[in-house]
């Protein structure tokens, strides 16, 4: 292994890489930085997140710019604002002993007159994103004619997120002299295309195998059904009392539901997609960074940026529709030598897609089973003990509250006082988890029932839907609250955007229909109102017939049932009448959630102010 100085780094550039702790140079670092400083080829780079290569194409940049000369010489593209912003830090950390290089970063959703100010005072260097820098070139504000080097960040995210154009206009205003180098951790065809039609002859170097995943990463599916997955999901962190997460989510949507779940549940959790203003993000990444928040529930494209290196785990509430981005999302976590854990929540029909995945991760899963109560009390409880092990008394500051202390607990000995102890700290968890169900029994079931279509159902139109916030959890508990019967069945849901269908024991069709007519309920102020629909099924095939709602053209009865509720939900079960479990039911969990308050951090005991 070289030294940073061995790799042909100059000294000021060492020191700098001395102050931020970097004391040998990565795979990838070791790899690109003396290629790209001995020769002006182009450059095509395999590299996952966390690989460091940030520092792999900017330090050999650095080496070789030209400080006296102001124009642009680097122009830096990356996907996201998130990490264009990363990346323009870390340059200045790289840069902090060569005073005359000035970095710009450039992207939108901020004020463009004060990145073109910057830019007008001259810098040789230049991060952005696409939309942005293709802006600023088109108001003539950024001049590329002088470039050395373009590099693409992430060049497989980029394309991902439909900056073809883009990219091709900055490649275009660029002269055919610069070295191209490209950064991606998958090559699919459109990055193949890019590097056949931009680069000439391009150097490969690869941190590992290509497109594989990390070696520090272990890969663990659970088997659950949409009604077991959230509960899953809950369990698994329950199970790791100092989990510092992200859980991976394919939509807004579902990114926020999620995490309003978590958050409801008293889980120290937020969330961060897309619909986000760039201060809520910032906001919300500071918190995480900083631990305050110790779940993030995020889209793929919002986690893009986020640079932190002691995940625990890495969940997949849902699998990302493109294969490729599991890599990106597994290797967030067993990041700088430290281990990781990438999780896969899957219901049967997502099965099939870990076998593509172990393809391209050149990993086996290994099957997880979903914690019993039992496991995480234990868990949580040995957790407890050995922090009580490990804490420090303050002698001084408590000898003289002692004796008083002493005086009060006279009459209790030692095996009550541990037993006092304990039952004050577990109690409301021992509650929350006394006679849970096994959740890996529930999904087999569930899979099961799923398949096969349920005649003795009656189909129920409703007209909420997924404009006013019903998910099927809320549509159960809806249901529950109507008090239509002990124990009923309620069978397949498809929430739609305007309005739902839920299917119940036909035995239960009339009650139904009264309960919801005399109870006249509303849903966040909408009133509800529940009919019979027709049952008409075709083959097998899920399609319903039956009459256009509100004259809708493709109004839902012809349409597949909706993924997010498809299995049978019995109202007795975990998730069934008391599906919704109101929050102070339950147990606290450790440290801070977003609503600001801080908690023990004792795992799932008393609520503690301490502000
Ligand atoms: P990157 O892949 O560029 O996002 O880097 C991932 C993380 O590793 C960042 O937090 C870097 O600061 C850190 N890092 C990069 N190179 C090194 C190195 N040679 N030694 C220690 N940490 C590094």
């Amino acid at each position: 292994m070289s030294t940073f100085l061995e790799l042909g780094l100059k000294e000021p550039i060492n020191r700098a890489l001395t102050d931020l702790g970097y004391e040998k140079p990565t795979v990838i670092q070791e790899k690109a930085i003396p290629q790209i400083i001995s020769s002006t080829d182009d450059l095509k780079a395999f590299a996952q997140t966390g690989t460091g290569k940030t520092a792999a194409f900017s330090l050999p940049i650095l080496e070789l710019i030209d400080e006296s000369n102001s124009n642009v010489q680097a122009i830096i593209l990356s996907p996201t604002r998130e990490l264009a912003v990363q990346i323009g830090k870390n340059i200045e950390d790289f840069c902090k002993y060569l005073k005359n290089i000035k970095v710009t970063t450039v992207y939108g959703g901020a004020n463009m007159d004060t990145q073109i100010r910057s830019l007008k005072r001259g810098s040789q260097i230049v991060v952005g994103t696409p939309g942005r820098t293709v802006d600023l070139i088109n108001r003539r504000a950024l001049k590329l004619g002088n470039v050395q080097w373009l590099v693409l960040d992430e060049a497989d995210e980029m394309l991902n997120m439909g900056f073809k154009d883009e990219l091709d206009a900055v490649l275009e205003a660029t002269p055919n002299t610069k070295q191209t180098l490209l950064f991606s951790a998958t090559f699919p065809r459109e990055v193949e295309a890019i590097a056949r039609n931009y680069m000439t002859n391009p150097v490969e170097v690869a941190s590992g195998e290509k497109n594989s995943g990390s070696e520090n990463v272990t890969h663990e599916y659970y088997s659950v059904t949409e009604r077991t997955r959230y509960p899953a999901l809950k369990r698994i962190a329950d199970l790791n009392p100092d989990i510092y997460a992200i859980i991976f989510c394919r939509t807004r949507r579902e990114t926020q539901e999620v995490a309003d779940n978590l958050i409801r549940d008293g889980y120290s959790a937020d969330s961060l997609h897309g619909d986000l203003s760039q201060g809520q993000r910032d906001s919300v990444m500071g918190k995480f960074r900083k631990k305050t928040i110790k779940i993030l529930v995020a889209t793929d494209v919002a986690a893009r940026g986020l640079d932190v290196n002691e995940l625990t785990h890495v969940l997949n509430h849902k699998l990302p529709d493109q294969i490729e981005n599991y890599t990106h999302r597994s290797g967030r976590t067993g990041r700088a030598g430290n281990k990781g854990i990438s999780i896969v929540l899957v219901n049967g029909k997502e099965k099939g897609k870990l076998r593509q995945i172990e393809r391209i991760i050149k990993k086996k899963f290994i099957e997880g089973k979903v914690p019993s109560g039992k496991e995480i009390v234990q868990n949580q409880l040995m957790n407890l003990i050995d922090k009580v092990q490990n804490t420090e008394v303050n002698e001084s500051e408590m000898s003289e509250f002692l004796p008083n202390i002493y005086e009060k607990l006279e009459s209790l000995d030692r095996e009550e006082l541990i037993k006092k102890f304990v039952s004050l700290e577990f109690n409301t968890m021992l509650k929350y988890y006394e006679n849970s169900k096994d959740l890996n029994d529930l999904s087999s079931r569930d899979n099961s029932r799923a398949r096969s279509t349920d005649e003795n159902m009656t189909r129920f139109f409703i007209n909420i839907g997924r404009k006013d916030n019903l998910n099927p959890g809320k549509l159960i508990g809806l249901i529950n609250e109507q008090n239509i019967g002990d124990k009923i069945e309620i069978g397949a849901i498809d929430i739609l955007d305007t309005f739902s269908f839920f299917e119940i024991d036909k035995n239960y069709e009339d009650k139904t229909l009264e309960a919801f007519l005399e109870n006249q309920p509303d849903f966040d102020g909408r009133s509800v109102n529940v009919e019979i629909t027709k049952k008409e099924r075709s083959g097998g095939g899920g399609r319903r017939g039956g009459r256009k709602p509100f004259g809708k053209k493709d109004g839902g009865f012809g349409r597949r049932r909706s993924a997010e509720g498809s299995s049978s939900r019995r109202s007795d079960s975990g998730g069934g009448r008391r599906s919704e479990r109101r929050s102070s039911d339950r147990p606290d969990r450790a440290s801070r959630s977003s609503g600001g308050e801080r908690k023990s951090s004792g795992g799932f005991g008393r609520k503690r102010r301490e502000n």
